[in-house]
C-alpha cells in the first residue's frame, strides 16, 4: 500500500505489530478481569465476616473500573488499526493535520494532533460533563 508523506518518519509496521500485542494482552487482561469482577464468576462464596465482605466489594468496584479502562483502551487501539486498515491513519480528527511521527511513536492510538488534544484537554477541564 502507498504511504502517504506524511506518515514518513513513522515505523507503521512496528506501531502495527505494537497494537496488535496491545490488542491481545487486552483481551486476555479484559477476560481475567471479568473473572475477577463479575458476580457469578468464580462460584463466589459469600465467605468471611462484614468487613471482608465489605472489601470484597470494594476489590470488585475497583476491579470494574479497571475493566472499564481496559475495555476503552481496547477500543482506540481497534480503532487505530481500523484506521491504518482505511488509510486514516495519523490524521488529526480534529483539523485533518497530520499527526507528528514523534506523537504517533509514543501514542499509537492518538486521534488528534498535539494542539488538538491540548484545547480537548482545557474544554473537558471546563466542562467535564460535556465529553
Ligand atoms: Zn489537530
Amino acid at each position: 500500500m502507498e504511504r502517504p508523506g506524511y506518515l514518513k518518519g513513522v515505523r507503521l509496521p512496528r506501531l502495527e505489530r505494537a497494537l496488535a500485542s496491545r490488542q491481545q494482552s487486552l483481551r486476555e487482561l479484559i477476560v481475567r478481569q471479568r473473572e475477577a469482577v463479575e458476580p457469578d464468576y468464580p462460584a463466589s462464596e459469600p465467605a468471611g465476616d462484614e468487613a471482608d465482605q465489605a472489601q470484597d466489594r470494594e476489590r470488585k468496584l475497583i476491579g470494574g473500573d479497571l475493566l472499564d479502562l481496559y475495555l476503552a483502551e481496547l477500543g482506540e487501539v481497534a480503532a487505530a488499526r481500523e484506521r491504518i486498515a482505511t488509510g486514516t491513519y495519523g490524521l488529526c480528527a480534529d483539523c485533518g493535520e497530520p499527526i507528528s511521527a514523534r506523537r504517533l511513536e509514543a501514542q499509537p492510538t492518538a486521534r488528534c494532533c498535539l494542539a488538538c488534544q491540548a484545547r480537548r484537554e482545557r474544554f473537558s477541564a471546563i466542562a467535564p460533563q460535556i465529553r
